[in-house]
Protein backbone atom coordinates (compact mmCIF):
# COMPACT_ATOMS: atom_id res chain seq x y z
CA UNK A 1 0.00 0.00 0.00
CA UNK A 2 1.41 3.71 -0.75
CA UNK A 3 1.25 5.99 1.80
CA UNK A 4 -1.45 8.68 1.69
CA UNK A 5 -2.64 11.35 3.83
CA UNK A 6 -5.85 11.54 5.77
CA UNK A 7 -7.76 14.69 7.18
CA UNK A 8 -10.34 13.59 9.15
CA UNK A 9 -13.34 16.43 8.56
CA UNK A 10 -15.31 17.93 11.63
CA UNK A 11 -17.83 19.26 9.37
CA UNK A 12 -19.40 19.79 6.22
CA UNK A 13 -17.79 22.62 4.96
CA UNK A 14 -14.53 21.64 6.10
CA UNK A 15 -15.38 18.27 4.07
CA UNK A 16 -16.21 20.42 0.70
CA UNK A 17 -12.82 22.16 0.91
CA UNK A 18 -10.62 19.37 1.40
CA UNK A 19 -12.45 17.59 -1.13
CA UNK A 20 -12.56 20.76 -3.77
CA UNK A 21 -8.49 20.60 -3.25
CA UNK A 22 -8.55 17.12 -4.73
CA UNK A 23 -9.01 14.75 -1.27
CA UNK A 24 -10.82 11.71 -1.88
CA UNK A 25 -14.09 10.80 0.20
CA UNK A 26 -13.98 7.89 2.95
CA UNK A 27 -17.07 6.82 3.95
CA UNK A 28 -16.83 2.98 6.16
CA UNK A 29 -13.60 2.38 3.46
CA UNK A 30 -15.12 -0.93 2.60
CA UNK A 31 -14.37 -0.43 -0.64
CA UNK A 32 -11.83 2.18 -1.05
CA UNK A 33 -9.35 0.69 1.03
CA UNK A 34 -9.43 -2.89 -0.17
CA UNK A 35 -8.92 -1.19 -3.72
CA UNK A 36 -5.98 1.11 -2.68
CA UNK A 37 -4.37 -2.10 -0.67
CA UNK A 38 -4.15 -3.78 -4.10
CA UNK A 39 -3.13 -0.64 -5.65
CA UNK A 40 -5.83 0.06 -8.24
CA UNK A 41 -6.55 3.00 -6.37
CA UNK A 42 -3.88 5.70 -5.34
CA UNK A 43 -5.22 8.58 -3.80
CA UNK A 44 -3.01 10.92 -2.59
CA UNK A 45 -5.05 12.16 0.35
CA UNK A 46 -8.99 11.00 1.97
CA UNK A 47 -11.24 12.76 3.70
CA UNK A 48 -12.38 10.69 6.01
CA UNK A 49 -16.09 11.43 6.24
CA UNK A 50 -17.46 9.78 9.45
CA UNK A 51 -17.79 12.45 12.09
CA UNK A 52 -20.38 14.67 9.60
CA UNK A 53 -23.71 15.40 10.72
CA UNK A 54 -25.10 12.99 8.24
CA UNK A 55 -26.15 9.73 9.75
CA UNK A 56 -29.64 10.59 10.83
CA UNK A 57 -32.89 9.33 8.85
CA UNK A 58 -35.74 11.80 8.59
CA UNK A 59 -39.40 12.07 7.36
CA UNK A 60 -40.24 14.61 4.65
CA UNK A 61 -43.25 15.76 4.53
CA UNK A 62 -45.78 13.19 2.65
CA UNK A 63 -44.25 10.60 3.55
CA UNK A 64 -40.87 10.32 1.91
CA UNK A 65 -37.61 9.81 4.17
CA UNK A 66 -34.40 11.66 3.44
CA UNK A 67 -31.81 9.16 4.40
CA UNK A 68 -28.01 11.22 5.32
CA UNK A 69 -25.23 9.64 3.42
CA UNK A 70 -23.50 8.49 6.21
CA UNK A 71 -26.40 6.19 7.70
CA UNK A 72 -24.55 2.72 7.48
CA UNK A 73 -26.26 0.23 5.33
CA UNK A 74 -27.33 -2.24 8.55
CA UNK A 75 -29.19 0.79 10.39
CA UNK A 76 -30.93 1.73 7.13
CA UNK A 77 -31.80 -2.13 6.64
CA UNK A 78 -33.35 -2.18 10.00
CA UNK A 79 -35.18 1.08 10.26
CA UNK A 80 -38.15 0.78 10.84
CA UNK A 81 -40.17 3.20 8.25
CA UNK A 82 -37.86 1.23 5.27
CA UNK A 83 -39.04 -1.93 6.14
CA UNK A 84 -42.97 -1.11 6.53
CA UNK A 85 -42.67 1.23 3.39
CA UNK A 86 -39.81 0.66 1.17
CA UNK A 87 -39.35 -3.07 2.00
CA UNK A 88 -37.66 -4.02 -1.28
CA UNK A 89 -34.89 -1.39 0.30
CA UNK A 90 -34.76 -3.40 3.39
CA UNK A 91 -34.33 -6.41 1.47
CA UNK A 92 -31.51 -5.44 -0.96
CA UNK A 93 -29.37 -4.05 1.84
CA UNK A 94 -29.58 -7.29 3.82
CA UNK A 95 -29.20 -9.64 0.74
CA UNK A 96 -25.64 -7.48 0.58
CA UNK A 97 -22.07 -8.37 1.99
CA UNK A 98 -22.51 -9.67 5.87
CA UNK A 99 -23.15 -8.39 9.19
CA UNK A 100 -20.03 -6.61 9.95
CA UNK A 101 -19.22 -4.46 6.54
CA UNK A 102 -22.77 -3.82 6.75
CA UNK A 103 -22.16 -2.20 9.93
CA UNK A 104 -19.11 -0.53 8.29
CA UNK A 105 -20.57 0.63 4.77
CA UNK A 106 -22.34 3.56 3.97
CA UNK A 107 -25.18 4.74 1.43
CA UNK A 108 -23.32 7.25 -0.06
CA UNK A 109 -19.79 4.70 -0.19
CA UNK A 110 -22.44 1.69 -1.28
CA UNK A 111 -23.75 4.08 -4.31
CA UNK A 112 -20.28 4.45 -5.23
CA UNK A 113 -18.85 1.20 -5.31
CA UNK A 114 -16.57 -0.31 -7.89
CA UNK A 115 -17.33 -3.11 -10.08
CA UNK A 116 -16.42 -6.45 -8.99
CA UNK A 117 -15.21 -7.39 -12.77
CA UNK A 118 -11.96 -9.36 -11.69
CA UNK A 119 -9.97 -7.94 -14.50
CA UNK A 120 -10.83 -4.27 -13.00
CA UNK A 121 -8.64 -5.64 -9.66
CA UNK A 122 -5.84 -7.19 -11.79
CA UNK A 123 -3.31 -4.91 -12.28
CA UNK A 124 -1.43 -7.11 -14.85
CA UNK A 125 -5.10 -7.18 -17.16
CA UNK A 126 -6.22 -4.47 -19.00
CA UNK A 127 -9.33 -3.06 -18.85
CA UNK A 128 -10.37 0.30 -19.95
CA UNK A 129 -12.00 1.32 -16.66
CA UNK A 130 -8.71 1.28 -15.17
CA UNK A 131 -6.47 2.22 -17.50
CA UNK A 132 -8.42 4.02 -20.53
CA UNK A 133 -7.31 2.43 -23.72
CA UNK A 134 -5.30 -1.07 -23.21
CA UNK A 135 -8.41 -3.09 -23.38
CA UNK A 136 -10.96 -4.82 -22.09
CA UNK A 137 -9.72 -8.36 -21.14
CA UNK A 138 -13.21 -9.62 -19.64
CA UNK A 139 -14.46 -9.70 -23.38
CA UNK A 140 -11.86 -12.95 -24.58
CA UNK A 141 -11.66 -13.89 -20.63
CA UNK A 142 -13.79 -15.02 -17.85
CA UNK A 143 -17.03 -13.09 -18.13
CA UNK A 144 -19.51 -14.85 -16.62
CA UNK A 145 -20.39 -12.62 -13.81
CA UNK A 146 -20.55 -9.40 -16.34
CA UNK A 147 -23.19 -7.59 -17.76
CA UNK A 148 -25.68 -8.42 -20.85
CA UNK A 149 -27.37 -4.57 -21.28
CA UNK A 150 -26.01 -1.34 -22.04
CA UNK A 151 -22.23 -2.58 -22.64
CA UNK A 152 -20.26 -1.29 -25.38
CA UNK A 153 -16.87 -2.75 -27.15
CA UNK A 154 -14.90 -1.13 -24.34
CA UNK A 155 -16.56 -2.60 -21.03
CA UNK A 156 -19.36 -5.58 -20.34
CA UNK A 157 -18.40 -4.97 -16.49
CA UNK A 158 -21.77 -4.75 -14.23
CA UNK A 159 -22.37 -2.52 -11.10
CA UNK A 160 -22.51 -4.26 -8.25
CA UNK A 161 -24.31 -2.35 -5.66
CA UNK A 162 -27.80 -4.62 -4.42
CA UNK A 163 -28.54 -0.93 -2.46
CA UNK A 164 -28.97 0.82 -5.80
CA UNK A 165 -31.35 -1.32 -7.63
CA UNK A 166 -33.78 -1.19 -5.28
CA UNK A 167 -33.36 3.17 -4.62
CA UNK A 168 -33.84 3.23 -9.14
CA UNK A 169 -36.97 1.37 -8.82
CA UNK A 170 -38.17 3.75 -5.65
CA UNK A 171 -37.01 6.88 -8.12
CA UNK A 172 -34.84 7.71 -5.23
CA UNK A 173 -32.66 11.35 -5.61
CA UNK A 174 -29.63 11.67 -5.16
CA UNK A 175 -28.17 14.96 -3.29
CA UNK A 176 -24.64 16.24 -4.23
CA UNK A 177 -23.22 19.06 -2.45
CA UNK A 178 -19.64 20.81 -3.02
CA UNK A 179 -18.25 24.43 -2.46
CA UNK A 180 -20.54 25.49 -5.51
CA UNK A 181 -23.70 24.87 -4.15
CA UNK A 182 -25.77 21.97 -3.94
CA UNK A 183 -27.93 19.46 -6.54
CA UNK A 184 -30.26 16.60 -6.81
CA UNK A 185 -30.05 14.27 -9.14
CA UNK A 186 -32.64 10.79 -9.61
CA UNK A 187 -30.29 7.82 -8.74
CA UNK A 188 -30.68 6.46 -11.75
CA UNK A 189 -29.12 9.25 -13.49
CA UNK A 190 -25.73 8.87 -11.17
CA UNK A 191 -24.13 5.94 -13.27
CA UNK A 192 -22.96 6.37 -16.45
CA UNK A 193 -22.81 3.62 -19.75
CA UNK A 194 -19.68 2.85 -20.50
CA UNK A 195 -19.83 3.74 -24.07
CA UNK A 196 -16.22 4.82 -24.94
CA UNK A 197 -15.14 6.10 -21.67
CA UNK A 198 -15.90 3.31 -18.94
CA UNK A 199 -13.67 4.98 -16.95
CA UNK A 200 -16.41 7.98 -15.86
CA UNK A 201 -18.43 5.80 -14.02
CA UNK A 202 -21.28 8.69 -12.81
CA UNK A 203 -21.99 12.32 -13.11
CA UNK A 204 -20.13 13.17 -10.01
CA UNK A 205 -18.09 15.95 -10.51
CA UNK A 206 -14.65 15.21 -8.46
CA UNK A 207 -15.18 18.03 -5.81
CA UNK A 208 -19.33 16.63 -4.66
CA UNK A 209 -19.90 15.04 -2.16
CA UNK A 210 -23.09 12.70 -1.69
CA UNK A 211 -24.67 14.48 1.45
CA UNK A 212 -27.99 12.46 1.25
CA UNK A 213 -30.22 10.01 -0.81
CA UNK A 214 -34.24 10.80 -0.14
CA UNK A 215 -37.19 8.75 -1.34
CA UNK A 216 -40.30 10.10 -2.17
CA UNK A 217 -43.23 8.62 -0.62
CA UNK A 218 -44.24 5.41 -2.66
CA UNK A 219 -47.34 4.06 -1.65
CA UNK A 220 -46.71 1.04 -4.10
CA UNK A 221 -43.38 0.39 -2.65
CA UNK A 222 -45.31 -1.01 0.46
CA UNK A 223 -45.89 -4.70 -1.71
CA UNK A 224 -42.22 -4.55 -2.98
CA UNK A 225 -39.54 -7.32 -2.91
CA UNK A 226 -35.93 -7.76 -3.86
CA UNK A 227 -34.48 -11.12 -5.32
CA UNK A 228 -31.09 -11.68 -5.82
CA UNK A 229 -30.12 -14.85 -7.46
CA UNK A 230 -26.56 -15.76 -7.57
CA UNK A 231 -23.93 -18.70 -6.48
CA UNK A 232 -24.43 -19.35 -3.12
CA UNK A 233 -26.76 -18.14 -0.33
CA UNK A 234 -25.00 -15.28 1.40
CA UNK A 235 -21.80 -13.17 1.00
CA UNK A 236 -22.11 -13.29 -2.71
CA UNK A 237 -22.61 -10.30 -5.56
CA UNK A 238 -25.74 -10.90 -7.33
CA UNK A 239 -25.63 -13.02 -10.76
CA UNK A 240 -29.13 -11.42 -11.56
CA UNK A 241 -31.33 -9.31 -9.09
CA UNK A 242 -34.71 -7.72 -9.37
CA UNK A 243 -36.31 -5.33 -7.42
CA UNK A 244 -39.91 -4.59 -8.10
CA UNK A 245 -42.93 -3.22 -6.17
CA UNK A 246 -46.37 -3.61 -7.80
CA UNK A 247 -50.26 -2.43 -7.42
CA UNK A 248 -53.38 -4.36 -8.81
CA UNK A 249 -56.88 -3.87 -8.46
CA UNK A 250 -59.78 -5.50 -10.18
CA UNK A 251 -56.77 -7.73 -11.68
CA UNK A 252 -55.40 -5.22 -13.48
CA UNK A 253 -52.09 -3.79 -12.82
CA UNK A 254 -52.31 0.20 -11.42
CA UNK A 255 -48.84 0.61 -10.57
CA UNK A 256 -45.53 -0.84 -11.05
CA UNK A 257 -41.80 -0.13 -10.47
CA UNK A 258 -38.91 -2.56 -11.69
CA UNK A 259 -35.02 -2.34 -11.99
CA UNK A 260 -32.73 -5.02 -12.13
CA UNK A 261 -29.30 -5.79 -11.04
CA UNK A 262 -25.78 -7.92 -12.02
CA UNK A 263 -27.27 -7.37 -15.41
CA UNK A 264 -25.90 -3.76 -16.91
CA UNK A 265 -23.23 -1.47 -16.00
CA UNK A 266 -25.44 0.56 -13.68
CA UNK A 267 -28.51 -0.28 -11.31
CA UNK A 268 -31.14 -0.78 -14.57
CA UNK A 269 -34.41 0.74 -14.89
CA UNK A 270 -36.64 -1.60 -16.84
CA UNK A 271 -38.70 0.95 -18.52
CA UNK A 272 -39.46 -0.92 -21.19
CA UNK A 273 -41.62 -3.87 -19.19
CA UNK A 274 -42.93 -1.30 -16.94
CA UNK A 275 -44.92 0.56 -19.64
CA UNK A 276 -46.12 -2.78 -21.13
CA UNK A 277 -47.51 -4.12 -18.00
CA UNK A 278 -48.90 -0.54 -16.58
CA UNK A 279 -52.89 -1.15 -17.62
CA UNK A 280 -52.41 -5.08 -18.32
CA UNK A 281 -54.18 -7.76 -16.35
CA UNK A 282 -51.87 -9.45 -13.66
CA UNK A 283 -50.82 -12.45 -15.21
CA UNK A 284 -48.36 -14.63 -15.86
CA UNK A 285 -48.67 -13.89 -19.99
CA UNK A 286 -48.21 -10.09 -19.15
CA UNK A 287 -45.24 -10.93 -17.13
CA UNK A 288 -43.56 -13.19 -19.47
CA UNK A 289 -44.15 -10.78 -22.18
CA UNK A 290 -42.78 -7.41 -20.01
CA UNK A 291 -39.63 -9.05 -19.10
CA UNK A 292 -38.90 -10.79 -22.96
CA UNK A 293 -39.26 -6.66 -23.81
CA UNK A 294 -36.93 -5.39 -21.55
CA UNK A 295 -34.26 -8.35 -22.20
CA UNK A 296 -34.58 -8.49 -26.10
CA UNK A 297 -31.31 -5.55 -26.32
CA UNK A 298 -29.47 -7.67 -24.60
CA UNK A 299 -26.58 -9.51 -25.51
CA UNK A 300 -24.86 -12.42 -24.15
CA UNK A 301 -21.49 -14.03 -24.32
CA UNK A 302 -20.69 -17.00 -24.05
CA UNK A 303 -20.37 -17.73 -20.56
CA UNK A 304 -22.88 -15.01 -19.19
CA UNK A 305 -25.54 -15.72 -22.35
CA UNK A 306 -27.44 -17.67 -19.08
CA UNK A 307 -28.40 -14.50 -17.64
CA UNK A 308 -30.76 -13.35 -20.32
CA UNK A 309 -32.86 -16.12 -19.69
CA UNK A 310 -32.47 -16.06 -15.60
CA UNK A 311 -33.26 -12.60 -15.56
CA UNK A 312 -36.63 -13.06 -17.62
CA UNK A 313 -37.78 -16.23 -14.95
CA UNK A 314 -36.52 -13.90 -12.24
CA UNK A 315 -38.45 -11.24 -12.97
CA UNK A 316 -41.73 -13.34 -13.55
CA UNK A 317 -41.57 -15.09 -10.08
CA UNK A 318 -40.86 -12.04 -7.98
CA UNK A 319 -43.77 -10.18 -10.18
CA UNK A 320 -46.25 -13.77 -10.06
CA UNK A 321 -45.45 -13.36 -5.54
CA UNK A 322 -46.04 -9.45 -5.79
CA UNK A 323 -49.76 -10.33 -7.77
CA UNK A 324 -50.60 -13.34 -5.30
CA UNK A 325 -50.04 -10.79 -2.18
CA UNK A 326 -51.71 -8.35 -3.39
CA UNK A 327 -54.52 -10.77 -4.51
CA UNK A 328 -54.56 -12.28 -0.75
CA UNK A 329 -54.56 -8.59 1.21
CA UNK A 330 -57.55 -8.07 -1.52
CA UNK A 331 -59.41 -10.65 -0.54
CA UNK A 332 -58.44 -10.10 3.15
CA UNK A 333 -59.72 -6.51 3.09
CA UNK A 334 -63.03 -7.44 1.22
CA UNK A 335 -62.42 -3.82 -0.35
CA UNK A 336 -61.94 -4.65 -4.04
CA UNK A 337 -57.91 -3.41 -3.33
CA UNK A 338 -57.57 -0.65 -1.15
CA UNK A 339 -54.02 -0.27 0.39
C1 LIG B 1 -16.50 -9.24 0.86
C2 LIG B 1 -17.45 -8.21 0.37
C3 LIG B 1 -18.70 -8.59 -0.07
C4 LIG B 1 -19.62 -7.64 -0.54
N1 LIG B 1 -20.84 -8.03 -1.01
C5 LIG B 1 -21.71 -7.10 -1.49
C6 LIG B 1 -22.98 -7.46 -2.02
O1 LIG B 1 -23.35 -8.62 -2.05
N2 LIG B 1 -23.78 -6.47 -2.49
C7 LIG B 1 -23.43 -5.15 -2.47
O2 LIG B 1 -24.19 -4.30 -2.90
N3 LIG B 1 -22.21 -4.79 -1.98
C8 LIG B 1 -21.37 -5.71 -1.51
N4 LIG B 1 -20.14 -5.34 -1.04
C9 LIG B 1 -19.73 -3.96 -1.23
C10 LIG B 1 -20.09 -3.08 -0.07
O3 LIG B 1 -21.49 -2.88 -0.08
C11 LIG B 1 -19.35 -1.76 -0.31
O4 LIG B 1 -17.98 -2.01 -0.09
C12 LIG B 1 -19.85 -0.67 0.60
O5 LIG B 1 -21.21 -0.42 0.43
C13 LIG B 1 -19.07 0.61 0.32
O6 LIG B 1 -19.43 1.57 1.30
P1 LIG B 1 -18.29 2.31 2.12
O7 LIG B 1 -18.95 3.34 2.94
O8 LIG B 1 -17.42 1.33 2.83
O9 LIG B 1 -17.51 2.98 0.90
P2 LIG B 1 -15.98 3.41 0.79
O10 LIG B 1 -15.15 2.22 0.57
O11 LIG B 1 -15.62 4.34 1.90
O12 LIG B 1 -16.07 4.30 -0.55
C14 LIG B 1 -16.44 3.73 -1.78
C15 LIG B 1 -16.35 4.83 -2.84
O13 LIG B 1 -17.30 5.85 -2.58
C16 LIG B 1 -16.65 7.14 -2.41
N5 LIG B 1 -17.44 7.80 -1.35
C17 LIG B 1 -17.78 7.28 -0.14
N6 LIG B 1 -18.63 8.09 0.48
C18 LIG B 1 -18.85 9.15 -0.35
C19 LIG B 1 -19.66 10.33 -0.27
N7 LIG B 1 -20.47 10.57 0.77
N8 LIG B 1 -19.62 11.20 -1.30
C20 LIG B 1 -18.84 10.97 -2.38
N9 LIG B 1 -18.05 9.86 -2.51
C21 LIG B 1 -18.08 8.96 -1.50
C22 LIG B 1 -15.22 6.81 -2.04
O14 LIG B 1 -14.35 7.86 -2.42
C23 LIG B 1 -15.00 5.55 -2.86
O15 LIG B 1 -14.73 5.88 -4.20
C24 LIG B 1 -19.24 -6.27 -0.54
C25 LIG B 1 -17.99 -5.88 -0.07
C26 LIG B 1 -17.09 -6.83 0.38
C27 LIG B 1 -15.75 -6.38 0.87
Amino acid sequence: MRPFGYVSAPDLPTALDVVAAGARPLGGGTNLVDLMREEVERPETLVDLTRLPLADIEELPGGGLRIGALVRNGHLAAHRLVRSRYPVLAQALLSGASGQLRSMATVGGNLLQRTRCPYFRDLSADCNKREPGTGCAALGGVHRATAVLGTSEHCIAAHASDMAVALVALDAIVVLESVRGARRVPVAQLHRLPGDTPHVETDLAPDELITAVELPATPVARTSRYRKVRDRASFAFALVSVAAALEVRDGEVTDVRLALGGVAPRPWRASEAEGLLLGAPATEESFRRAAAAELAPAVGRPQNEFKIELTQRAVVAVLRQLATERSSAERAEGTGGAA
